[in-house]
């Protein structure tokens, strides 16, 4: 007999009919209520969005645009509304009414939180598909932002970035190709010049903002408390720092975290991670650390994005640290999990190709930058080896540019042979870029080869620079120890120096992972000793926790 499939389809996942017992759950939670035709329930730039159930009657999901609406979805009875924005707690994006009268269950945020994290089988239900509903979302660029940039432009280039790694839905408005480039100018009064434009919600014009500005239009840190005291603040959002979130939230910490960038840290900027525990086939760093932040914030954790730590108040408890807008959050314990930022190479004018040439991530929006030309990778770690096969399966060649004189001193051997195997990349050993010349984009790149001492020119415009790493430690001022790289130093690495230098105050050694300071640990790419991994990073965020709560108990 064939194969034929089972289980529930695509669309029976994104829009799933709850079954009678399961609608019983809902309502135990939450509050039935009449709605009547053509009532608004949610307006698009609501907060605190409340979570329906359809019991009898049709809400429609809609998309506001000036006088007109486009119907995104309808819900009959037995089906639910919300998309990721019930779990972030997030802006609306859109409206949502009764076309027909009837009765739904109504929860608030706290409520659906509490019942996701109790009720194993509606978490599956509603977790797979308010998130399927956001990547709907996402791929028909129905979002509540329109960007209007240009390839040419570095800004453009790092907004889509961090509306694309905050899973943000927008809509791209190329200038230099779309026809209705210029009217959308027209009709904002803004001109090429200010690009990229993006205009937030229905009226609002950033001209060329800054990530802090984008996140504080769409209101993605509206819903965080500051004034609390939390048990636990942890500083990075990478793989560590969520991992820390997920293990300290669903532990019963109120746990707060601050990113400076989004959320993923360097894991977020991967291409394909190929050896994670439990991904034969692979899986884009984003979808791994969109899954991880979905599933820290289902714990009630709080995240707070473009919001970077600038300093830590260290000789005073509960813990205070202070933000790079100003203002200060309190902690009885903090992990620090800042990880560490490509080294920038010393070449005179490198600054001015960042994002018009030269770049840090190897995603899918750099290679669609670079479709059918040459690039080079600089780099001979494992990242720089995934980032030149990626980008290979739609330049015309990769030349990849390395110190050393052979790749399995530094790379995986899975990497290496991929890389050996592939026609499209040209491995140049004791090869290094020298200058970089162009006209506002890079244009020419010039390399020399360290065993003959030539230098080349070569007519190539995309440089991809995945070189060694330094820690992201500068904003701590030395307030723990350092090693002679900056890098932390934790728990038995801290020698009796180190902690007479430190003034350590207690009877008890630092625990494993803890810094020089009791209560503060360090945990993934950032710490000393720390093997550069992402299963390494998630492992030491959840073994801190352990440490966290004795802290919190002594
Ligand atoms: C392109 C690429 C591919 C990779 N591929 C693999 C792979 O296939 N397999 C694998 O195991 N590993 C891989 N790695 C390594 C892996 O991603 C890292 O080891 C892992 O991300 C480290 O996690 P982390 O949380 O410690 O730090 P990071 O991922 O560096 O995250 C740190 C976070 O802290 C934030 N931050 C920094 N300073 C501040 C501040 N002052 N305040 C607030 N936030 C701050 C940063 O913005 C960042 O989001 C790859 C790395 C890269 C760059």
């Amino acid at each position: 007999m064939p194969l034929a499939p089972t289980g529930p389809s695509h669309l029976e996942r994104l829009f799933p009919t709850l079954t009678s017992a399961q609608i019983a759950r809902i309502a135990a939670r939450g509050r039935r209520r009449t709605i009547a035709r053509g009532e608004v329930l949610v307006e698009a730039g609501d907060a605190d969005v409340p979570f329906f159930v359809v019991v009898s009657g049709e809400v429609q999901a809609l998309r506001p645009s000036g006088a007109t609406e486009t119907l995104i979805v309808s819900h009959g009875p037995g089906q639910f509304s919300g998309e990721a924005i019930m779990i972030t707690g997030r802006r609306a994006m859109g409206r949502l009414r009764a076309s027909e009268a009837g009765e739904v269950i109504e929860l608030g945020r706290d409520q659906l939180l509490a019942l996701v994290q109790t009720d194993a089988e509606l978490s599956e239900i509603l977790m797979r598909a308010f998130m399927l509903r956001r990547q709907e979302l996402i791929a028909h660029e129905f979002g509540d932002v329109v960007v209007i940039g240009s390839a040419h432009c570095a800004g453009t280039l790092r907004a889509k970035e961090f509306l694309t790694r905050n899973g943000h839905p927008f809509h791209y408005i190329d200038l230099d190709h779309d026809a209705e480039a210029q009217s959308v100018l027209d009709q904002f009064h803004v001109n090429a010049a200010d690009v990229p434009v993006l205009i937030c919600g229905a009226d609002v014009v950033l001209r060329n903002p800054s990530n802090a500005q984008i996140a504080e239009c769409l209101g993605f840190n509206d819903a965080i408390d500051r004034t609390r005291v939390s048990d636990l603040v942890i500083v990075g959002a990478g793989p560590a720092g969520l991992a820390a979130a997920v293990y300290g939230a669903s532990e019963g910490l109120n746990v707060l975290v601050l990113e400076s960038g989004s959320p993923g840290g360097q894991a977020g900027s991967s291409s394909r991670i190929e050896n994670y525990l439990g991904f034969p086939t692979g899986i884009s760093g984003v979808d791994l650390t969109g899954r991880a932040y979905a599933q820290a914030q289902k714990f009630g954790a709080q995240i707070m994005i473009a919001k970077g730590a600038t300093q830590l108040a260290c000789g005073r408890q509960p813990y205070d640290m202070q933000i790079d807008d100003g203002s200060r959050v309190r902690a009885r314990a903090v992990i620090i999990a800042t990880g560490a930022e490509y080294r920038r190479p010393a070449l005179a004018n490198l600054s001015q190709f960042e994002g018009a040439g030269v770049y840090y991530t190897a995603m899918p929006m750099e290679a669609q930058l670079c479709k059918g030309e040459d690039v080079i990778v600089v780099g001979g770690g494992n990242s720089a080896g995934q980032a030149a096969v990626f980008l290979a399966e739609s330049a015309k060649r990769v030349q990849m540019l390395v110190r050393g004189e052979r790749l399995a001193d530094t790379m995986s051997r899975y990497l290496v042979r991929r890389i050996e195997d592939n026609p499209a990349i040209v491995l140049k050993a004791r090869t290094q870029i020298v200058a970089l010349e162009g006209n506002g984009h890079l244009e020419r790149v010039r390399w020399r080869d360290d065993r003959a001492g030539d230098v080349e020119t070569n007519d190539i415009r995309h440089v991809f620079m995945m070189t060694g790493a330094v820690p992201n430690t500068a904003w701590l001022e030395r307030c723990v120890v350092l090693d002679d790289k900056g890098f932390i130093k934790t728990g038995p690495d801290l020698s009796q120096d180190d902690l007479a230098a430190a003034r350590w105050p207690l009877p008890r050694p630092p625990y494993l992972l803890e810094t020089s300071r009791p209560g503060v640990f360090a945990v993934g790419d950032v710490r000393a000793g720390n093997v550069k991994r992402c299963a390494s990073a998630v492992g030491e965020g959840s073994i801190a926790v352990a440490f966290v709560h004795q802290v919190l108990q002594s």
